[in-house]
């Protein structure tokens, strides 16, 4: 039986997926340099490599010694503020690591790839809910090199035999309901962790970027999709692919929006914690809706999002954060 490369599995998503492949019967290689993801967070049931997607060697003796079918690939740097400040580091990482394994995957004959794309691809939306077809104009250079990405899968598949997935993520949230598993940055920067480190005695109170922008209370409004559903969605667009789905471009969220002050009530009501809350300046960049249409992921893919509730998606996280207060102990 031939295996799935998981690419970035050691991380936040890629660990959910990981976990989710493997219960569902999948063999699984993983490729992670453990720079931002876990050792911990790495399925003992995972034949895994450390090492760097840059790293063109490496990818060629994976694909030379394991009998791998298709690669879904997380490997990349996520934070938007960094990407800012250190736009290099976005390039080099995800463009260029993009380029190196698409070189090394061609060269091997490779055809199929999931890979995550983002929200930030869109910039300002035009209208809401985003499809896919709307206008792409990133606000910041995360964005910039996540939809620069899609576009080197564009024109690799135009020109060699590969088709490939492209998941445009919302919000991601939550953690394995069995608390194997859980969300872990250092440093942190997402709502639900920040807020949740209030009632986990690590905070004294939750910080609210912006009371002014045109929404229902003035805080911004964002799709809160739980990661294990993210998950599921990677299984079903590699199995698209395996039955001749053409390539493919798919937003992934709830449909839903929840504004900063919504979540940090939710979390009270979930955690039992008063969490107090500091009403402070906007954050820069900061688009002050977004939300996705996920019509399109459900007809073709036929993705069902399980974890459609904010406070059963906060629960799970709860869950998580109060039995690993640290996140993971050792690296
Ligand atoms: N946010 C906030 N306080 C925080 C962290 C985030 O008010 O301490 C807001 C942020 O401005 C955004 C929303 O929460 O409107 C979600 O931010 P996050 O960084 O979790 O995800 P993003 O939408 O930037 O991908």
């Amino acid at each position: 039986m031939s295996s799935v490369l998981v690419l970035g599995g050691a991380g936040y998503i890629g660990s959910h997926t990981v976990y989710e492949l493997i219960d569902a019967g999948e063999k699984v290689v993983i490729v992670d340099n453990l720079s931002t993801g876990f050792w911990e967070a790495v399925h003992p049931g995972a034949v895994f490599y450390e090492g760097d997607i840059r790293d063109r060697e490496l990818l060629d003796l994976v694909f030379d010694k394991e009998d791998i079918d298709g690669v879904i690939h997380f490997a990349a740097s996520s934070q938007v503020g960094e990407s800012m400040k250190d736009p290099l580091k976005y390039y080099s990482n995800n463009l260029c690591g993009t380029e190196v394994l698409l070189e090394s995957m061609v060269a091997h004959g490779i055809d199929k790839i999931v890979f995550s794309s983002t929200a930030a691809t869109y910039g300002e939306p035009e209208s809401i809910p985003i499809l896919e077809s709307d206008r792409t104009l990133p606000t910041n250079c995360y964005g910039e090199t996540k939809l620069s990405m899609e576009k080197m899968f564009h024109w690799t598949s135009v020109a060699h035999n590969l088709r490939y997935v492209s998941l445009r993520y919302f919000n991601a949230c939550g953690a394995r309901p069995d608390g194997k598993i859980g969300e872990a940055h250092d440093p942190e920067t997402h709502l639900i962790p920040l807020i949740l480190q209030v009632p986990n005695n690590q905070r004294d109170y939750i910080s609210i970027f912006g009371n002014d922008y045109e929404t229902k209370d003035g805080t911004c409004i964002r799709d809160y999709i739980h990661v294990n559903d993210l998950a599921q969605a990677h299984i079903l667009a590699l199995n698209y692919l395996r039955d001749g789905g053409e390539s493919n471009i798919f937003n992934l969220g709830n449909g839903v929006g929840f504004s900063v002050k919504e979540v940090v009530e939710t979390a009270r009501k979930v955690t039992g914690h008063p969490i107090p809350a500091k009403e402070e300046a906007r954050r820069a960049g900061d688009p002050s809706t977004l939300i996705a249409s996920s019509e399109k992921a459900k007809e073709v893919l036929g993705w069902n999002p399980e974890f459609a509730d904010l406070d059963t998606i906060i629960q799970t996280a709860w869950n998580w954060h109060q039995s690993h207060p640290h996140g993971y102990q050792n690296k």
